[in-house]
């Protein structure tokens, strides 16, 4: 990161922990290819198991049931299909229940078509409507296959907590599989997956620290696994062919040793600077909007509306004073897309939002800084109607 900036947009993807570089480095230097039986590509598969170990105990699970893929996206792409294997059996999934806050990645509907996808309301508190997917899944007909819900741990744009394992309770009553974004939540929240009740959770390197363009699916068991999606040499007990990227995962391991290592200590002074800043844009703004202020928020994140400021003219504001935030979820195309989170809670898209979220390295002295830009944009915003 250059000298002059400030960056407070970790939940778009965390600054490379020099941990994760020097691994990353080291193994990129090692030789070989992991599918080889010779000296060298046994040395990069235990590469792979380790990194595997260390990915698996930062969510409680089994390196076993880790299968690594190019990111999250890919990870919901393999894992989001009507066909699966159980043991030697076939099972069909006949539709998708996902929730209206979820990533892109996941609200796309990987591979079942459009007409099998049925979104989830959340409410006005940016929390998913438990009666309303129990009612779904009530009127859900068996008799094509079972259903399926997708519910993000902790939403990426408001940083908000889902009800998980309640949630997933409700699908096991009702003889369905969950799938659990736990993308934004890992390093944040301690996680333990089988607490969770999730049949499989999605996981990202690059939001915890490691390289971009790696991620794991991480199921319950070995037994029930979905169709592959990318087919070719066998890799990953077949689930993901291609040659691993060894130097990668490697990284995506050092990240998540350093994730799993005082999430509380951690937790606790991040919360200290999110509530600092809302309490100074608030001084500054008294008309500020704080989304998800009363429900429970990861202590990183802060999604916050201005009146009369759009989403757009506030990023490049921040910007331009040497802050990298962002207008909520980061769009592949540069453009600040209206928020389907803020509509999903009842708010008019339109009014747009900024998102502030903070890591490990953030200190007061940038949070105090952010808080001095915001007091002097909002001094020049126009008032409404103009
Ligand atoms: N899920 C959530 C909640 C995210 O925030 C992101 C990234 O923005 C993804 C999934 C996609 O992750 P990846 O970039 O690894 O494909």
């Amino acid at each position: 990161m250059a000298k002059n900036r400030i960056y407070l947009d970790w939940n778009a993807t965390a600054p490379l922990l020099p941990a994760a570089r020097e691994e990353m480095l080291r193994v990129l230097d090692m030789d070989g290819n992991p599918g080889s039986v010779h000296k060298e590509g046994r040395a990069l598969k235990t590469e792979i198991e380790a990194a595997r170990r260390a990915v698996a105990s930062l969510v409680g699970a089994s390196a076993a049931h880790v299968t690594f893929t190019g990111g999250a996206t890919e990870a919901a792409n393999l894992v989001l299909t009507p066909d699966f294997q159980m043991g030697r059996s076939a099972l069909s999934v006949s539709h998708l229940y996902v929730s209206a806050i979820e990533h892109p990645a996941l609200r796309e509907g990987g591979r079942f078509p459009k007409t099998c996808v049925t979104e989830i309301p959340v409410l006005s508190s940016g929390v998913v409507d438990l009666s309303a997917l129990e009612a779904l899944l009530h009127a859900h007909d068996r008799s094509a296959g079972i259903p399926m819900v997708a519910l993000m741990l902790a939403n990426n744009e408001t940083g908000i907590v889902q009800p998980v394992a309640d949630a997933a309770k409700i699908v096991a009553a009702h003889g369905g599989l969950i799938v659990v974004d736990a993308v934004q939540a890992t390093g944040r929240l301690p996680i333990a997956m089988a607490d969770l009740g999730a049949d499989f959770l999605i996981l990202s390197s690059h939001k915890i620290g490691g390289p971009k363009g790696a991620g794991a699916l991480v199921a319950k068991g070995e037994v029930l696994m979905p169709k592959p999606l990318i087919r070719g040499g066998g890799q990953e007990k077949g689930y993901r062919s291609g040659t691993e990227n060894a130097a990668a995962l490697a990284g995506f391991a050092a990240a998540a040793l350093a994730a799993a290592a005082d999430i509380d200590k951690r937790s606790v002074m991040m919360a200290e600077m999110r509530d600092r800043f809302e309490a100074g844009i608030r001084d500054a703004a008294p008309d500020v909007i704080i989304h998800g202020e009363s429900s429970q928020r990861l202590s990183n994140t802060s999604f916050f509306s201005l009146p009369g400021l759009k989403s757009e003219t506030g990023q490049i504001a921040f910007d331009i004073e040497g802050i990298a935030l962002s207008a909520g979820a980061a769009c592949s195309s540069g453009k600040v897309g209206e928020s389907h989170v803020l509509s999903a809670m009842g708010f008019d898209p339109k009014l747009g939002a900024l998102r502030m979220s903070l890591g490990s390295t953030t200190t007061l002295n940038e949070i105090d800084t952010a808080t001095a830009i915001f007091a002097k944009i909002a001094g020049r915003r126009k008032p409404l109607g103009e």
